[in-house]
């Protein structure tokens, strides 16, 4: 399967012991795909056992979550926190809450964000967790007892110097401010950098909301004007979800002169051919937490189509999948090829499936993956740990500043990976390999741990 014997033995040693965990055996897969590229010039790494410790999480954690619902009924979550490795720094990775969160889901997160996070540059190691809470539907008061049991385990488990959450799906600036209250309450000390995307008046960052989104953009404009000398400036672009990564990736691509005119949630997408009034899509989601499909009801000219993967039938240059994992497969790859369109770029975590990656890399189109291109908000969470530690306050010019500086550091590692002898760039293998090196050659100095 993999031009490497070591690489074939590891991979068939994973599938026995995972079998039923086919997200991150996806990821795990991906990877190798990559590393079959470098593992051979490395005969240490075999005798270090090095992959085979790479695709092992350090410790895994799974607790229940009880809790009592408004009517006084009691409910019990699933929580989990993949520590997964610690060799360039304390784990780092956000917090998941959707009824889909299982120990599959936690990994693959768990062992992408090793190599995105030391892609950033930043001394972070990767971690992930989260639970199968679904935080829709709940009411205020609901969603902080939630957070207030999930705290009341995870608590032990973390620190500045051990495991330092944030945000993902399900979790955004409501959770994480209750979850980090829960924790100065229990251990009666205010630990800022045990926690990132806190509020800004208890030790969060400028910039770090729009910091994915943002970020997005600024490793697509870079991609855009190296390989294409082009810019987002007149084109017509599809964001797929509606959360935080997506509203601001639509921004940015606003900013930068380009059209966003489809955007999507679990349910369906709206098309709107003025394109996306941004005011109103935050309205929406940021203060009425409401369905996408309210945009169409409210914005003249706009229409709903049920069913969220039908996005990728509508016409565009470049598509941003920003909601969730494998949300497009070969159909959706298919239909942004047959329209035209010149580049995917991943905000959200594995969101094409393999054929779906196949197909877009072989017809051509620029194609960047999310641990790549998303890694804008990890890296601002690196900077909300810094000003924490050295208890400054930067301005979001500053902020911004740095995050452009990350970008474009990790957009180079990605080129002088992930440049073929033909010339033709592949940021999947340049990220794997820039990202793994780094992560290998700590492992190998620290011994056997
Ligand atoms: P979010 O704010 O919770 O938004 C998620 C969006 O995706 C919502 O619009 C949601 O729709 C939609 N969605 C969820 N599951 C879906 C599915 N199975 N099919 C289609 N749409 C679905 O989450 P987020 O923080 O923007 O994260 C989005 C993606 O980016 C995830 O893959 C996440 O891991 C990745 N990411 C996030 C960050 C960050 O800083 N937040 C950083 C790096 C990567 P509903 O409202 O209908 O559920």
């Amino acid at each position: 399967m993999f031009n490497s014997d070591y690489l074939n033995r590891v991979y068939a040693e994973v599938e026995r012991r995972d079998a039923g965990e086919p997200e991150f055996l996806q990821a795990v897969r991906e990877v190798f795909e990559s590393l079959e590229l470098v593992v051979d010039k490395h005969p240490e790494w075999e005798k270090a056992g090095l992959i085979e410790r790479f695709v092992e999480p350090e410790r895994v954690i799974e607790f229940r979550v009880p809790w009592v619902d408004d009517e006084g009924k009691t409910r019990v979550n699933r929580g989990f926190r993949i520590q997964y490795n610690s060799a360039i720094g304390p784990y780092k990775g956000g917090l998941r809450f959707h009824p889909s969160v299982n120990l599959s889901i936690m990994k693959f997160l768990g062992f992408e964000q090793v190599l995105k996070n030391s892609l950033t540059t930043l001394p972070m190691g990767g971690g992930k967790g989260g639970s199968d809470f679904d935080p829709k539907g709940k009411s205020d008061g609901e969603v902080m007892r939630f957070c207030q049991s999930f705290m009341t385990e995870l608590y032990r488990h973390i620190g500045q110097f051990t495991d330092v959450p944030a945000g993902d799906i399900g979790v955004g600036a409501r959770e994480v401010g209750f979850l980090f209250g829960q924790y100065k309450r229990i251990v009666d000390r205010f630990d800022g950098g045990v926690i990132t995307g806190k509020g800004l008046s208890f030790g969060g960052s400028l910039a770090r909301t729009q910091a994915t989104g943002y970020g997005l953009c600024y490793f697509s404009a870079e991609a855009l004007h190296y390989l294409r000398n082009d810019s987002y400036k007149g084109k017509t672009v599809i964001v797929s979800g509606s959360g935080n990564v997506a509203q601001y990736c639509a921004e940015k691509v606003t900013q930068l002169g380009g059209k966003v005119v489809a955007m999507s949630d679990s349910k369906g997408y709206v098309y709107d051919p003025k394109g996306i009034d941004l005011p109103k899509l935050f309205d929406i989601k940021q203060k009425r937490r409401a369905r996408i499909s309210v945009y169409a009801d409210e914005v003249e000219g706009a229409e709903y189509v049920e069913g969220c993967k039908n996005i990728w039938k509508v016409k565009c240059d470049i598509a941003h999948p920003c909601a969730s994992q494998n949300e497009m497969d070969a159909e959706g790859a298919k239909a942004l090829i047959d329209n035209g369109c010149m580049a995917v770029f991943e905000g959200a975590n594995m969101p094409l499936t393999p054929e779906a990656i196949a197909l877009v890399q072989g017809a051509g189109l620029l194609y960047s993956p999310g641990k790549a291109s998303n890694a804008g908000g990890v890296a601002t969470s690196g900077l909300e740990m810094t000003q924490n530690s050295s208890r400054q306050k930067w301005t979001a010019e500053e902020v911004d500043a740095h995050l452009h500086r990350i970008i474009a550091d990790s957009y180079s590692a990605c080129l002088k990976y992930g440049t073929g002898e033909d010339g033709v760039v592949n940021y999947v293998k340049g990220a794997n390999i820039a990202g793994f090196i780094k992560v290998a050659n700590a492992m190998v100095d620290q011994g056997l741990v």
